[in-house]
């Protein structure tokens, strides 16, 4: 899942400062789960923004809504009433939702009200953790099922550094050392051989360093016609 967090509630107001009929648009996926853009933070964040805009003497009409995925055209495309007649969605989905809202509605200002964190996962209630960075080449199947591009403070692929102390990063007591968890995840595992081999470097071409990615799927790619039947084009 996406994590994200809210941006502080005096950032948002800057963010909108200039704009009047202000929707605010969460998404019941992702950012739900961790607790920074689902229906209640909508709700809260709304209330919020009208608190201040009335003490303020802002004058904001702030409206709110929350599509299913904020990510995909065929939810976005629901809340075209809601957007009517909007100067600016304060987008509290992650930053693809908020690209998604700009994309379809151009004339309208799709602002970021959530700082989109990483990819991750709840690992006690309330804390969510870093759990893959998107490489493009994943490696799990040699590392036990943990990734060393992320939980890795230096992406190491080799082994621990000599910072590894006592299972401990050396970034801090807190953190596990993320070559102790391979090594006990191997160990479990019956596959401590793994560690034997040496790991090549890594092929970050499909990581980010060519820009934006793009996957596509030819069974699911729509013709014109298919398009023209949807009204997309
Ligand atoms: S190796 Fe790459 S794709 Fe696999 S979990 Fe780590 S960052 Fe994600
Ligand atoms: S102590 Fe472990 S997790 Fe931290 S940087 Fe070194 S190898 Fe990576």
């Amino acid at each position: 899942m996406i994590i994200g967090e809210q941006k502080p509630l005096k950032e948002i107001c800057d963010i909108l400062e200039g704009h009047h009929r202000i929707l605010v648009a969460g998404c019941r996926s992702c950012v739900a789960i961790c607790l920074a853009g689902g229906e209640k933070e909508v709700g809260i964040l709304s209330e919020s923004l009208r608190l201040h805009s009335d003490l303020a003497g802002k004058g904001w009409e702030i409206d709110e809504v929350t599509v299913e995925r904020q990510c995909e055209n065929e939810w976005v495309r629901e809340i075209a009433p809601k957007i009517e007649g909007k100067d600016a969605v304060l987008s509290i989905a992650c930053g693809v939702g908020a690209q998604t809202i700009q994309a379809m509605y151009p004339k309208v200002r799709s602002l970021p009200g959530l700082n989109t964190s990483n990819m991750g996962a709840p690992i006690e209630p309330g804390i969510f953790m870093e759990r893959c960075g998107g490489c493009g080449d994943c490696v799990l199947h040699l590392t036990g099922g943990i990734c060393p591009i992320v939980r890795c403070a230096k992406s190491l692929l080799n082994g621990p550094c000599g910072g590894s102390q006592n299972g401990k990063c050396e970034i801090g007591k807190e953190t596990p050392c993320a070559w102790e968890e391979i090594y006990q995840s191997l160990k479990e595992l019956g596959r401590l051989d793994l560690l034997e081999a040496n790991i090549p470097p890594k092929d970050w071409t499909p990581s980010r360093s060519g820009g934006p990615r793009k996957i596509v799927r030819p069974e699911a790619v729509m013709s014109e016609t298919e398009r023209q039947l949807r009204g997309e084009r």
